[in-house]
């Protein structure tokens, strides 16, 4: 099964599509982790994108397209695979039709508010790296790690403006994603405001 996991920040796709890939022995990739991996094993495409980012650039869709294909073409996911933060943009939604056809994409459907909610409320201790969540996962004292005792933060990422940004490029770059896959008759919409266990419930439903 070949599918493409959709979805704002906070929405917990890249923890459903752990969950589904461990089910049914497929294989999870995520477009950060490909990235972190090329970099690390320092390969000629992961040497291209260690020099974008380090100038503060883009990697662009060619670039992207050839790591994500060249993932894809592995043995390992001969059986199946779910791509999470790829495709992120319509061209490379075409390159990927292009060398592979999928079976569904699957768009978890979070409200702005919700994901707001959702971020916002993250905290992290800087000294041993415990997270906590004030509504999900609060600490036993506010702002106060329960391991080590130190003051908690909110990660730069977390922080009002930064998850509004994050929340515009998102809808910017993967509306003309849904009408692409909704044209298609692959576009499969889920609830990801319910508990985790409900949402996963909810995607072995409709696939
Ligand atoms: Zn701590």
């Amino acid at each position: 099964m070949k599918l493409i996991f959709l979805g704002p920040p906070g929405a917990g796709k890249g923890t459903m599509a752990k969950r589904l890939a461990a089910a049914r022995g497929i294989v999870h990739i995520s477009t950060g982790d490909l990235f972190r991996e090329a970099i690390a094993n320092k390969t000629e495409l992961g040497l291209e994108v260690k020099a974008i980012i380090e100038k503060g650039g883009l990697v662009p869709d060619s670039l992207t397209v050839r790591l994500a294909t060249g993932r894809l073409a592995a043995p390992d996911c001969g059986k199946g695979f779910i791509l999470d933060g790829f495709p992120r943009t319509s061209a490379q939604a075409e390159a990927l039709e292009k060398f592979t056809a999928v079976d569904a994409a699957v768009n978890f459907e979070l409200s702005e508010a919700e994901v707001v909610r959702r971020l916002s409320g993250r905290r992290l201790c800087p000294s041993c790296g415990a997270t906590f969540h004030v509504d999900f996962m609060p600490p036993k004292t506010p702002d106060v790690c329960d391991v080590c005792g130190k003051a908690l933060v909110i990660r730069k990422d977390d922080q009002i403006e930064a998850i509004r940004n994050r929340l515009a490029v998102y809808t910017r770059e993967t509306e003309p994603l849904i009408s692409f896959y909704g044209e298609r008759g692959l576009l499969k919409n889920v609830n990801a405001a319910p508990a985790p266990d409900e949402v996963f419930a909810a995607v072995r439903k409709i696939l």
